[in-house]
């Protein structure tokens, strides 16, 4: 009798990696997610507190800079 059966270990062994009992928000989109989860469910960011890496500051500010210096070569040209 070789028939296909459902792995209940392998299933029992995926729930239990992670820990639904302790949630916490989601730092991204606050959705609540287990407190071990490395990953939000919802949005797939990184659940780490503070985990935004610096890099992404950083180019959100130059971006914002050289918007900033964009816009007024712009307002300077039309004078
Ligand atoms: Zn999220």
């Amino acid at each position: 009798m070789d028939e296909e059966y459902f792995d209940f270990k392998e299933f029992e062994e995926s729930e239990e990696c992670l820990d639904f009992e302790n949630t916490k928000n989601c730092p991204h989109c606050g959705s609540r997610i287990p407190e071990n989860s490395l990953l939000c469910l919802y949005c797939g960011q990184g659940a780490k507190k503070g985990s935004s890496p610096a890099w992404i500051k950083i180019t959100a500010v130059v971006l914002i800079f050289i918007f900033v210096l964009f816009a007024f070569y712009l307002l300077i040209g039309y004078i």
